[in-house]
């Protein structure tokens, strides 16, 4: 699995085989973590605040994703301010979660090395 396919798929970034997140989503915990990774044993919160720097990674992931939509619509499509607001926070409202979970999967990601197959990982192309 490459680096991009795991990490949207919120795959362990040690042996890109295990869950980051526990499932089923829950909209009461949207980051429910296992401690440690069930197949390589990697660490999910290496240490406290961890995921501090994530913040920033959603930050830019949603300045992205809800400014550009905002600008095309008020300056290519001539819509008035308040009306691509609109649709801007219904497209905040709908990614909210996935930005938030992929933020923390593209900061494991930086920070944690990928060691390989671990035993028991499924073999892929
Ligand atoms: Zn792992």
């Amino acid at each position: 699995m490459n680096i991009l396919k795991s990490i949207l798929q919120y795959h362990c970034p040690g042996c890109r085989s295990g869950k980051l997140f526990n499932e089923p989503f829950e909209f009461s915990n949207p980051l429910d973590m296992p401690e440690r990774c069930p197949n390589c044993q990697q660490h999910f919160e290496p240490e406290p605040g961890f995921y501090f720097g994530a913040m920033f990674i959603s930050y830019g992931l949603s300045a992205i994703l809800l400014l550009v939509p905002a600008l095309i619509l008020v300056l290519g499509y001539d819509w008035s301010a308040t009306r691509a607001m609109l649709v801007v926070v219904a497209i905040g409202a709908i990614s909210f979660f996935r930005i938030l979970r992929l933020s923390r999967s593209i900061w494991i990601h930086i920070n944690v090395k990928y060691e390989g197959k671990a035993f028991g990982s499924p073999e892929e192309v």
